[in-house]
């Protein structure tokens, strides 16, 4: 499984999508938005509950990569956390993005590894529960977090998985946001290019 660090950015992702499907300015209203990101953020990371039990007996290896890494599962939690909440104007809006939030994490899971490149080293799940066969892709693009212990948790290894996971999801993210401002400015532009034409016009 990719650590917590991945998945939280997943639902980030996420929320980038509502705030332009919106076209909500950000910096402006970032206040108001603080709940949705963070119910985005907690629905991406849901899926790796089933790996409470490392915490209770010390080994969740038989439970972990359950049925809460399924479509099926996804569709059923974004479907009634969109009955308890709206996180977007219309219920099935909001389904959907609680979807996009939860597949985030089976998604980033699904390209997760132990070593990265062509090297069918993911770690599996059973994407289409009850269908126990499991799925992962031969190509991979982060480290798995080690967990087969408690004390495994805090390992060399995984501070540097979640290094390498904190500098690729930042890479993208600030990808992600110097594209999105370039787009409002000239966004802007257009509009200030615009405006006095219509007032000849008016
Ligand atoms: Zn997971």
């Amino acid at each position: 499984m990719a650590s917590p660090i991945a998945h939280t950015f997943g639902g980030f992702w996420t929320f980038l999508i509502l705030a332009a499907q919106l076209k909500t300015r950000l910096a402006a209203q970032w206040r108001q938005w603080l709940p949705r990101l963070g119910v985005l953020m907690l629905v991406a990371n849901l899926p790796d509950l089933d790996f409470l039990p490392v915490l209770f007996n010390g080994s969740a290896k038989n439970l972990h990569h359950s049925f809460t890494h399924s479509l099926i599962f996804a569709i059923l939690v974004s479907l009634i956390l969109s009955s308890a909440w709206r996180i977007a104007p219309g219920f099935w809006r909001s389904t959907l993005l609680y979807f996009t939030a939860y597949s985030s994490h089976l998604l980033i899971d699904f390209f997760t590894g132990t070593k990265i490149g062509w090297t069918h080293t993911g770690f599996g799940m059973p994407l289409f529960w009850p269908w126990s066969k499991e799925f992962s892709s031969p190509l991979i693009l982060t480290f798995g977090v080690r967990h087969k212990t408690f004390a495994a948790l805090f390992s060399l290894d995984n501070i540097w998985s979640c290094t390498y996971e904190l500098l690729t999801c930042g890479a993208i993210t600030a990808i992600i946001l110097v594209l999105w401002k370039a787009r409002l400015n000239s966004r802007n532009r257009f509009t200030l290019s615009e405006a006095p034409v219509a007032e000849r016009r008016a």
